[in-house]
């Protein structure tokens, strides 16, 4: 292709949404053999939302989900925001009396949360942090049993329940307990199996890598109709998974949003963030997908192969 064609190529994509960084992303991109979506906010809206609460201690509902909020706050994760949500729409709807604000504005909520102190963000985990002398976990087993917490049956049994309804179960404790578990769910784009049907017809290989575990994991991917699926993949995982598809030189395209999806877009011969994803995300990518739909990723492939005109 002629500089022009490339030029052409990468006007045509801006003006659909598509922003291609470059001429090398834009010829490597018709050789694409597998796609690796991540799942939470990808394949995923990013749209959680929380569907279940069940405090196992004698705690209040509402005292349980402001803790739970407090902790989340500072969190940019999709279930931090979910969780941050259903906490406010919970304190203004469920418990009126505990305002005499409108439930109208973010802002409103702020001062009901709690201070937190030393506050951390475990990519592929959850978040820590203390509030009022206590140490607060919100997250996922492997959070939860690498501080030495056990996980009661009565717990697991609940988070498997909303496993296999392709929910993501998020485990709370304080200090050495589990007080709660939240049930999310994050429904999938509207175009996602559509999506990887066409990625099929075109000969590409679509993998779904995930943090999240197994049983959630293989619900969605069945949803989708994605048969390759690697779960409870740590952020540094995300990359070796890419790398692996990369052994015997096959061109590996990353779909992802996250922080943690950022070590794997640049792994990726084309890493492809969401528009709507982090900052960090969008700086690792050669391609950024400004409308946020998945098919901007056929679209992406089109564009390269009529560009580089192979005949197929
Ligand atoms: P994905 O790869 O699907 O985008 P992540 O790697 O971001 O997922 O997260 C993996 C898992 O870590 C989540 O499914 C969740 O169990 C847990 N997790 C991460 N961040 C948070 C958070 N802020 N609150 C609760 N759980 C979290
Ligand atoms: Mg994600």
């Amino acid at each position: 292709a002629t500089p022009t064609a490339v030029m052409v190529a990468t006007g045509v994509g801006a003006n659909n949404g598509v922003l291609i960084k470059g001429g090398d992303a834009l010829e490597r991109a018709q050789k694409i053999k597998y796609v690796i979506f991540d799942k939470t906010g990808t394949l995923t809206q990013g749209k959680a939302s929380v569907t279940d609460a069940r405090v196992f201690t004698g705690m209040g509902r509402g005292e349980f989900l402001r803790w739970v909020a407090s902790a989340e706050a500072s969190s940019e994760h999709p279930l931090a925001k979910a969780v941050v949500e259903y906490a406010r729409h919970f304190h203004f709807f469920d418990e009126p009396s505990a305002t005499s604000q409108t439930p109208s504005k973010e802002s409103t909520v702020s001062g009901w949360l709690l201070d937190v102190s030393d506050f951390s963000a475990l990519p592929g985990r959850g978040v820590k942090c203390f509030i009022d002398g206590k140490q607060v976990l919100v997250g996922n087993r492997k959070l939860v049993t690498e501080s030495g917490i056990a996980i009661p049956d009565q717990v697991e049994n609940f988070v498997v329940e909303l496993e296999e309804s392709a929910k993501t179960g998020v485990l709370v404790a304080f200090d050495d307990d589990i007080i709660g578990v939240l049930g999310i769910a994050d429904p999938l784009k509207r175009e996602a199996a559509v999506v990887i049907e066409g990625l099929l017809k075109m000969g590409v290989k679509p993998v779904m890598v995930t943090g999240d575990n197994w049983r959630t994991a293989r619900a969605v991917a069945m949803e989708v109709g994605i048969q390759d699926v690697r779960a409870e993949v740590m952020p540094a995982g995300k990359a070796e998974v890419i790398h692996s598809f990369q052994k015997d030189g096959s061109i590996v395209a990353m779909v992802g949003d996250g922080i943690n999806d950022s070590p794997a877009l640049a792994a990726a011969d084309v890493g492809m963030a969401i528009g709507a994803g982090t900052d960090i995300a969008i700086e690792a990518a050669d391609y950024v997908l400004m409308r946020n739909n998945l098919e901007d990723v056929i679209t992406a492939v089109d564009l390269s192969r009529k560009t580089f005109s192979r005949i197929r």
